[in-house]
C-alpha cells in the first residue's frame, strides 16, 4: 500500500526532533554531526539564535503581502546582493529549481528582446543538475530523472563535461548561452578549472551568448568566496542560487545583469510566495553573518584544515578513499567502496554526510563549525573507514 507521503525519496531510518549548532537530535537525545547541512543548506548551523529571532520577529508582523504590493525585506535584500555581486538586479524564488527557470526564462528572453527569438537553447554538461522541473531535467540531461516524463523539454543541448572543444561546436544559430555549475555538485563535486572557466566567458563573450550559472549549491560563501566563480575572476550574466540564502528556509533568486535582464518587464514572469517576507527577513539575517568580517575566511581556513586532514585520511585508507576534491567547505570524497557504504558507516559514527554522483561522498558542513567539529568529523570519518577496511579484509579472506 502506498505511504501517505508520496514515495519518490529513498530516506534513510532516522528522525530528528531538534537542532542545535551543527548537531541533530533524535527524540532520544542521540546527537549526529550535521557534515550534509540540509545538503548545503543550514550554512549557519541549526537554530541559529540570529535566523530564530529574525523569523520571529518578522512572524510578529506580517508573514505574506504578495507581490502586487512593495516588499521592503526584498528591496533590502536585492540591494544587498547587487552591492556584493556582479548583478544590477534579483528575482526571488521559492527553490533552486525554480530560481533556474527564471533564469533559463530570462536567457530567452533575453535574446527574444534583442531581436533573435530563435535564439532559445542553453548548452549544458554532463553530470549537471539543476532541478526537478521539467525544464530543468531537460537542463540536466540525465535519463534517470526524464524517463516516463513524456516528451522532453526541447532547448538544452549537452556536451562532455569540461571539454570546451565541443561546447565550441555545439554553438550554433538557435544558441542563447551555456548554463553550468562552477562545481558541480550532485554530479559529485567535481569543478571546472578556473582556466576554463574564464575561457567559457570568452568563448560565450565572442559568440554573443551569456553565460549562466548555477550557483545554487556553491553559492553563498560554500566555496571559500561568496561565489564559486569569483574563485575563476570571472562574472556571469545570469545566476540562480538558492541552497544557502535561507539558511534552512525555502528562498531562492535569480541574479543578473541590467542587460541579460533587458527582457523581463512587469508581467512577464511571477510567483505567489517569492521573496514573501518570512523569506526576506531570514535571508538579510543569513547576510548579516556572512557578510560580516571574517566569516568567508574562516570558511577557507576551516576548509583548508579539513581538506589536509581529509588527504591523510585517505593516506592512511587506501582501500576505501580514492581521492578528495572541491572547495572551501564543499569537498567530495572519491570512494573505492560503494560511497553509500561510506555514509552509511559514518552514520554509523554519527555523522551525517551525503551521496553525490560519480561515486561520491560531500562533506557541506555548516560554513560556522569551527576547529572541535573539523577533529571530530575526521575522527568519525576515520572510525567508519577502519570499519569499512575491517569489511573488506574479510571479504578477501573469504575469497582466500
Ligand atoms: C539543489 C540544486 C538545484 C535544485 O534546487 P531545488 O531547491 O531542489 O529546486 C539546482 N541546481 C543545483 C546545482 C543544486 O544543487
Amino acid at each position: 500500500m502506498i505511504t501517505p507521503v508520496l514515495p519518490t525519496y529513498a530516506r534513510a531510518d532516522l528522525e530528528f526532533e531538534k537542532g542545535e549548532g551543527s548537531y541533530l537530535l533524535t527524540a532520544s537525545g542521540e546527537r549526529y554531526l550535521d557534515f550534509g547541512a540540509g545538503i548545503a543548506v543550514n550554512v549557519l548551523g541549526h537554530a541559529n539564535p540570529g535566523l530564530v529571532a529574525a523569523l520571529n520577529d518578522q512572524a510578529q508582523k506580517v508573514w505574506h503581502t504578495s507581490n502586487i504590493y512593495r516588499i521592503p525585506g526584498q528591496e533590502r535584500l536585492a540591494r544587498r546582493l547587487v552591492e556584493a555581486t556582479f548583478a544590477d538586479t534579483v528575482f526571488f524564488t521559492n527553490s533552486g529549481g525554480e530560481a533556474l527557470e527564471c533564469a533559463i526564462k530570462m536567457a530567452r528572453k533575453y535574446h527574444a528582446a534583442s531581436g533573435h527569438p530563435e535564439r532559445y537553447e542553453l548548452i549544458t554538461m554532463e553530470g549537471a543538475f539543476h532541478g526537478r522541473t521539467l525544464a530543468t531535467i531537460a537542463a540536466g540531461g540525465q535519463k534517470k530523472y526524464l524517463e516516463g516524463f513524456g516528451p522532453v523539454t526541447p532547448g538544452f543541448p549537452q556536451v562532455p563535461f569540461d571539454d570546451l572543444k565541443a561546447l565550441k561546436e555545439a554553438i550554433g544559430p538557435a544558441t542563447a548561452g551555456v548554463l553550468i555549475e562552477p562545481i558541480q555538485g550532485e554530479g559529485g563535486i567535481r569543478p571546472l578549472p578556473y582556466g576554463d572557466l574564464r575561457q567559457i566567458r570568452e568563448i560565450c563573450d565572442e559568440a554573443g551568448i551569456l553565460l549562466v550559472l548555477d550557483e545554487v549549491q556553491t553559492g553563498v560563501g560554500r566555496t571559500g568566496k561568496l561565489f564559486a566563480h569569483e574563485l575563476a575572476s570571472i562574472a556571469p550574466d545570469i545566476m540562480a542560487i538558492a541552497k544557502a540564502l535561507g539558511g534552512g528556509f525555502p528562498v531562492g533568486a535569480c541574479l543578473a545583469t541590467e542587460e541579460a535582464a533587458k527582457g523581463m518587464t512587469a508581467g512577464t514572469h511571477g510567483s505567489t510566495f517569492g521573496g514573501n517576507p518570512l523569506a526576506m527577513a531570514v535571508a538579510n539575517a543569513v547576510l548579516d553573518q556572512v557578510l560580516a568580517d571574517g566569516f568567508i575566511e574562516h570558511v577557507n581556513e576551516l576548509g583548508r584544515t579539513l581538506r589536509q586532514k581529509l588527504a591523510r585520511l585517505a593516506d592512511e585508507h587506501p582501500d576505501i578513499i580514492e581521492g578528495v576534491r572541491g572547495e572551501g567547505l564543499m569537498l567530495g570524497i572519491k570512494c573505492k567502496v560503494p560511497n553509500t557504504d561510506l555514509v552509511a558507516a559514518a552514520r554509523s559514527e554519527h555523522l551525517l554526510v551525503v551521496g553525490a554522483g560519480d561515486n561520491t561522498v560531500r562533506l557541506l558542513p555548516p560554513l560556522n563549525i569551527g576547529d572541535e567539529e573539523v577533529e571530530e568529523a575526521i575522527d568519525k570519518l576515520s572510525k567508519a573507514c577502519t570499519a569499512l577496511d575491517g569489511r573488506a579484509g574479510e571479504k578477501r579472506e573469504g575469497a582466500a
